[in-house]
């Protein structure tokens, strides 16, 4: 089978590789993939800038049907659509995994990281991390289930906006589009921000049920916020886009004693007026991938209708043709994109 490789540390490095297909070894399944995303640390590896061990297959955000079944796994069969968990490994002893938190396990490896991921026709997963789906969740749809769990664990899990809150999303991306409707979800006033070149980005979050977006830079998002919030601020903001203006945004505009929830990756260091978290007594949450819980919320949220994954998607391309929609992704052309397996 062809598979999108990491080849080796650093810049680029990324070429598509000929490749055993995997065999399912005890309590383990292999999944023939439909179809996987493409995420924004795809990206940061593709420009060195995440941690990887190569040779590896890339690719994280996976749905697609059982192919063949492990010795001792129960519950699954050939043929059932699934998606899957991303760590293959936890070590189940550490503090993070004792206390749930196994996103957070050093010993952590993941899929797409650490071992093969889903860039590629059949990827070999532990039975324990695949979700059956439901029939009301299609397969392009369901490649979108880990980006979702990341902004359920985010926005729902560690922070939980309540009905009354104001909260403010920086960066419309697919992040940013996902964790705006799971705020809205929680029953929270959602304002979208973005720039000037997400005009097209800020619309389709008002089409899911955003019910304010503002560009950064023509309008006075500020005295938008303070309008909206008496004076006082947002209640929570969430920074998606790993870009220091934005996170320079989030913390001018949540209220004093507000929560700020930093879901997005910068890939280099970036400089803040960090004193306004202490003045202001903000509190500073980091949210880092998804727990299990998240998953499971993730699928019942797109289940039930709450949050729309499809419409993020704007381009499908077959795995050969990765380069040009890793373009088309990392210049912002296209909003989510998915490979679908070649050969
Ligand atoms: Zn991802
Ligand atoms: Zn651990």
């Amino acid at each position: 089978m062809k598979g999108l490789v990491k080849t080796a540390p650093g810049v680029g490095n990324l070429e598509i590789r000929d490749l055993p297909e995997p065999t399912a070894g005890p309590g383990q399944v292999v999944v023939e993939v439909a179809a996987t995303g493409i995420c924004g640390t795809d990206i940061h590896i593709q420009r060195g800038e995440y941690a990887c061990v190569p040779p590896v297959v890339l690719g994280h955000e996976v749905s697609g049907r059982i192919a063949d079944v492990g010795p001792g796994v129960t519950g699954l069969k050939e043929g059932d659509r699934v998606t899957t968990e991303t760590y293959f490994h936890t070590c189940g002893r550490c503090r993070a995994c004792l206390e749930g938190r196994i996103n957070l396990c050093p010993e952590r490896r993941s899929i797409g990281t650490h071992v093969n991921g889903g860039f590629a026709r059949y990827l070999l997963v532990p039975a324990v991390k695949v979700h059956v789906l439901p029939d009301s969740i299609d397969d392009t749809s369901a490649a979108l289930t880990e980006p979702l769990a990341c902004c359920v664990h985010g926005v729902l899990e560690l922070t939980g906006p309540l009905p009354s809150d104001v909260v403010v999303v920086s960066g419309p991306g697919a992040i940013g589009l996902l964790c705006m409707q799971v705020a809205k979800a929680a029953g929270a006033t959602v304002v979208a921000v973005g720039t000037a070149s997400d005009e097209g980005r800020l619309e389709l979050a008002k089409r899911l049920g955003v019910d304010y977006a503002v560009v950064a830079g023509r309008d006075d998002v500020g005295q938008f916020v303070r309008d909206l919030t008496g004076g006082v601020g947002a209640d929570m903001t969430v920074e998606t886009a790993g870009a220091a203006p934005s996170v320079a945004q989030c913390l001018q505009f949540v209220r004093r004693g507000g929560t700020f929830c930093q879901v997005g990756l910068f890939g280099t260091p970036v400089t803040l007026d960090y004193d306004l978290i202490p003045l202001r007594e903000i509190r500073l949450v980091g949210s880092f991938a998804q727990v299990p819980s998240s998953w499971t919320r993730a699928l019942a949220l797109m289940a039930d209708g709450k949050v729309q994954t499809r419409p993020l998607v704007t381009g499908q391309r077959p795995l050969t043709a990765w380069q040009d929609a890793f373009d088309a992704f990392s210049t912002r052309r296209e909003c989510k994109m998915v490979l679908t397996p070649a050969g």
